[in-house]
């Protein structure tokens, strides 16, 4: 089976993980800050905050930024379901705003359409998260523009794009919002495993997202409410987690950063080959936005099944059994049942339920081969041709 996606270790990786063992922190030490720094240089951001995932990041970004019971937070539908999650983990309401058909990403004109009627019922979203679906950064120019008029906030979801660059520059340098999350799972651009990070240019919300990772106990004389009892002495000014990131995890991601430009050249080496092998086939290929420089975590195929005799899902189920490891990301996250339990009305957002209907990832990592893409070009024709 050729995976949709997968790691790349390599024997300095592994080294590095069997140093920290030996070494005397296995968490809490020199090697996460090490790892923040190593990651907010590259990307241009002030601040970042290592913690055990995405998920985590996004929560505590959430947190940071004050969502509460009576707030609303505003995604795409075509996303993993942890980019609406955080929401629901602060009580808040969750809705979603339809994609762009081409790029797939929330779409700025949804939004503003949506956000002139919220206006109008007292319903204005106090975060919206954009994802950069693939790697392929949203139009942030457009939603941060739409955030400095309607007044909410935003947190990118950057798990797919590490690496990728929006206009020129690295995604992460946080011009256009107020907090990037990145992941490290081991499908995503560099891994630590399980792991996130929580990136942003304002001390004040780096201070709270680093309470919200660590029980909300701070060492810290400015944060706390009285001076010190003595040199033991820490407070617990808010409730939070145990979000924390291990030292082998960081120490996985300092030896794997060195090799992120190279890790998204060669993805967008192999995605610009996908487009040139795949371009006489009935599908739409994915689009990218000339402000764009993709990450390119995934690769998105749609079936022109105007043009087919197959159906999706025939194609999908002949692509695994050709040994193609292909996937569906994503399935609408207001179509899960956890979603429709909430008495929440949705939109009708066509793009995204034409999207699912449509969409295949094929596979697409770092070591991939040219054969196993030719594999994956003549399993597409023997299952389009069906
Ligand atoms: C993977 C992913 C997440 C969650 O990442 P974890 O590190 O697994 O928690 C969130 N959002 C998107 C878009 C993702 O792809």
């Amino acid at each position: 089976m050729i995976p949709y996606g997968r790691q790349d270790i390599q024997p300095q990786d592994v080294e590095a993980v069997i140093e920290v063992l030996k070494s005397d922190f296995l968490t809490q030490g020199p090697m996460v800050p090490r790892f923040e720094k190593t990651v907010a240089d590259k990307v241009g951001a002030e601040y970042a905050l290592a913690v055990n995932s995405a998920t985590s990041a996004l929560h505590i970004a959430c947190l940071a930024l004050g969502l509460k019971h009576s707030d609303w937070l505003w995604t795409t539908p075509i996303t993993f379901v942890a980019s609406a999650n955080c929401g629901r983990y602060c009580g808040a309401q969750v809705d979603f705003v339809d994609i762009d058909p081409d790029t797939y990403n929330l779409c700025p004109k949804a939004l503003e359409a949506k956000l002139i009627r919220a206006e109008q019922a007292g319903k204005l979203p106090k975060i919206v998260v954009p994802v950069h679906l693939c790697g392929q950064p949203c139009d942030m120019q457009a939603i941060h523009a739409l955030s400095q008029r309607y007044g909410f906030h935003i947190i990118e979801d950057a798990s797919h794009a590490i690496g990728g660059k929006y206009q020129g520059n690295y995604i992460g340098d946080g011009r256009y919002s107020d907090v990037t999350i990145f992941s490290f799972h081991p499908v995503k651009i560099v891994t630590t495993a399980e792991g996130g990070m929580a990136l942003t240019n304002n001390k004040q919300l780096a201070d709270r997202m680093d309470l919200f990772r660590s029980h909300g106990i701070t060492r810290d004389p400015d944060l706390m409410t009285k001076e010190a009892d003595g040199p033991w002495y820490y407070q617990q000014v808010a409730l939070g987690y145990n979000y924390r990131m291990t030292e082998l995890q960081a120490a996985l991601g300092v030896s794997q950063m060195e090799r992120l430009d190279e890790y998204v050249e060669k993805r967008n080496a192999l995605a610009q080959r996908y487009d040139e092998l795949l371009a006489h086939l009935p599908i739409q290929l994915p689009e990218q936005h000339p402000d764009s420089y993709s990450g390119r975590h995934l690769y998105v195929i749609r079936l022109a099944l105007n043009k087919l005799k197959v159906s999706h899902r025939a194609v999908f189920e002949q692509l695994r059994e050709s040994g193609i490891g292909v996937n569906l990301h994503y399935i609408p996250v207001h179509h899960q049942p956890y979603y429709q339990s909430l008495g929440i009305e949705y939109d009708a957002l066509e793009n995204a339920e034409r999207y699912y209907v449509e969409a295949i990832s094929i596979p697409l990592y770092p070591t991939m081969t040219h054969d196993d893409q030719n594999d994956v070009l003549n399993a597409l024709e023997r299952s389009l041709a069906a």
